[in-house]
């Protein structure tokens, strides 16, 4: 019989690797328990390739119930509440009590937080990517516009992906003459975190393309064919795509697990909360790099986090002395059309970050591939 229970709240990129590492560690050792609403399982960097219709989603969507062949307990459930003095969770009204709690319950999508944009097409999630490849399907001319509604957002790459894979896809329809490509975001630059040589390599791509890049605008409404902004005048579009404002899920604000930042504040290296036996990682977490910009919110480190945290679990448990830091490296695709990808590269935590941004080439965009094959056979 098990003596302990580690409980992991949900079961996209973070804790489908952190469940399974904890459970190659500690085997019969203790119990692992995965709660997650939505069983069928997506890989989001691949949302990209099914809005163009180079994938099917069921061909990049798995169940994570098969996690249960491993061993690891998967509860199927809206998570309800956290209560961190009693040490319980609740799953659809069944208590669940855990002597380890890790959260990694992701960004949640807010459309409705700006006036309009509900209606918006978005490639950020699976439904939304296999619409907007429906309405493109029959897209002939006009103008359409790439928006980012707020920071922070997830894949700093994605907005910047979209536009160039847009770009290219309109070209194969041969109506690219007819449609004019905008992107509008409130960043200063293209992946401002990954430093100046990355913004400008960015922004030199997407000037070669014809898409007109609008930084620094602050979105306050889409409505009647028209973006409104904070700052600048306004923009009309015929076909509106959004990354839409994200926000922490609603349970992790009434467990009292977030700072005014809106987000779970953790160690960088350890990632425990101010809360005993209670870590978060990926997008749910606010670290704060040294020049003050967020760590970013991708899968890559939501991964790396979710390895640190699962092997520091393990190792006490089995009662070992080494612990791991984790370290902010990392790498990302980007998407720039035609077969070609990008890569940037480096650490992020490092003071001045060393990020390098690799060119364009077929290469990376079968890096990519490769890693999406790889991703979806090695975790479920
Ligand atoms: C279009 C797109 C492209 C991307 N490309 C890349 C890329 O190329 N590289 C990269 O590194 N990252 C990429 N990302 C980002 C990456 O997908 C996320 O950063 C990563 O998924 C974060 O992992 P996570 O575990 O923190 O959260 P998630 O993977 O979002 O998982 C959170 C899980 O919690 C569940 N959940 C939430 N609330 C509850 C509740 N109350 N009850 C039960 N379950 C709940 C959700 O259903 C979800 O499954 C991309 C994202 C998008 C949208």
């Amino acid at each position: 019989m098990a003596e302990q229970t580690i409980v992991v709240l949900g079961g996209g990129v973070g804790g489908v690797v952190a469940a399974s590492e904890l459970k190659s560690r500690l085997k019969e050792r203790a119990r692992i328990v995965l709660v997650e609403r939505n069983l069928q399982q997506s890989f989001p960097p691949s949302y990209l390739w099914v809005m163009t219709g180079e994938r099917k989603p069921q061909a990049i969507t798995r169940d994570i119930s098969r996690l249960e062949r491993k061993g690891i307990e998967v509860v199927a459930g809206e998570l309800r509440s956290i209560d961190l003095s009693q040490k319980t969770v609740d799953v659809d009204g069944r208590e669940i009590a855990y002597d380890a709690l890790i959260v990694a319950l992701g960004a949640e999508l807010a459309p409705d937080a700006v006036p309009g944009l509900a209606d918006a097409h978005s490639y950020y999630h699976l439904a939304g990517a296999e619409r907007l490849r429906d309405v493109l399907a029959t897209f002939e001319s006009g103008r359409v516009a790439l928006v980012v509604a707020g920071l922070p957002f997830k894949c700093p790459a994605a907005p910047y992906e979209g536009a160039m894979l847009l770009e290219s896809y309109f070209h194969k329809r041969h109506v690219r003459h007819n449609v004019e490509l905008a992107l509008y975001t409130p960043e200063p630059a293209p992946m401002a975190v990954a430093g100046p040589d990355a913004g400008e390599a960015i922004q030199g791509m997407l000037a070669h393309k014809g898409i007109a890049y609008h930084p620094g605008r602050q979105l306050t409404a889409a409505e009647d064919g028209r973006l409104s902004f904070e700052n600048g005048s306004p923009a009309p579009f015929d076909l509106l795509v959004a990354v839409p404002p994200h926000r922490a899920p609603q349970v992790v604000q009434d467990a009292g697990l977030t700072d005014d930042s809106g987000w779970i504040p953790v160690d960088q290296h350890t990632l425990e909360t101010e809360h005993e036996s209670v870590f978060a990682i990926g997008d749910v977490t606010r670290i704060t790099l040294p020049d003050g910009k967020p760590f970013p919110k991708a899968g890559v480190f939501a991964h790396g986090e979710a390895q640190v945290v699962a092997r520091n679990i393990a190792a006490r448990i089995m009662g070992l002395a080494k612990r791991e830091r984790y370290e902010g490296t990392g790498y990302c695709f980007l998407e720039t059309g035609g077969g070609s990808a990008g890569l940037a590269q480096g650490d992020f935590f490092a003071h001045p970050r060393q990020i390098t941004m690799r060119t364009p080439s077929p290469i990376w965009h079968w890096g990519k591939v490769a890693f999406e094959r790889y991703w979806l056979w090695r975790w479920y």
